[in-house]
């Protein structure tokens, strides 16, 4: 296998045997960086969420935005404001989910866990936990649809993802 000598062989070992693969039946290479769709989705990094076939999709369509929660943060909405002038994004779906630790656990007690299982204090983060899911989604997708740098006419909606139906619940926000 012709990767560095420093990288983490055994821990990536699926993940570069499975490229191999990939790259023999790769069909991408026409694509270009801007989004087909328009579409950009901000959603949570749970590992049970595959965006695009969400929202019936592929590679080259939409942009993905992931983070604990689906919160839109400052970063979400730089990324946002380049996608928006720049990669053909002219509409954003925040997409939090069903059974989303973010909006089950508080901010203290997800603290508390993790110094109590591994002894690190990680108060100096803001995890931006939400007792609301719908009112925080609310509150996510008011503040792109507010923000003066992101380009004019885009469209913002909000909707929830259920882990358990596949099923997607615009919300009204
Ligand atoms: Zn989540």
């Amino acid at each position: 296998m012709s990767v560095s000598s420093s990288f983490p062989r055994a821990a990536f070992l699926d993940v570069i045997s499975a490229n191999f693969h990939f790259v023999e039946n790769f069909q991408n290479s026409e694509l270009t960086g801007t989004a087909r769709k328009g579409l950009a989705i901000v959603t949570c990094m749970d590992s049970r969420i595959s965006p695009l076939a969400v929202v019936g999709m592929q590679a080259g369509d939409a942009k993905i935005l992931r983070n604990a929660g689906a919160r839109v943060t400052d970063d979400v909405l730089r990324t946002l404001v380049l996608a928006s002038y720049l990669l053909g994004v002219n509409r954003v779906l925040v997409m939090p989910h069903t059974d989303c630790r973010m909006a089950i656990a508080d901010e203290a007690s997800i603290h508390a866990t993790i110094k109590q299982q591994f002894g690190v204090d990680t108060s100096s983060l803001e995890f931006r936990t939400v007792s609301n899911q719908r009112e925080a989604l609310a509150e996510d997708v008011t503040r792109i649809r507010s923000y003066q740098l992101l380009q004019k006419g885009v469209s913002v909606a909000g909707a929830i993802y259920n882990v358990s139906t596949g099923k997607l619940e615009p919300v009204d926000c």
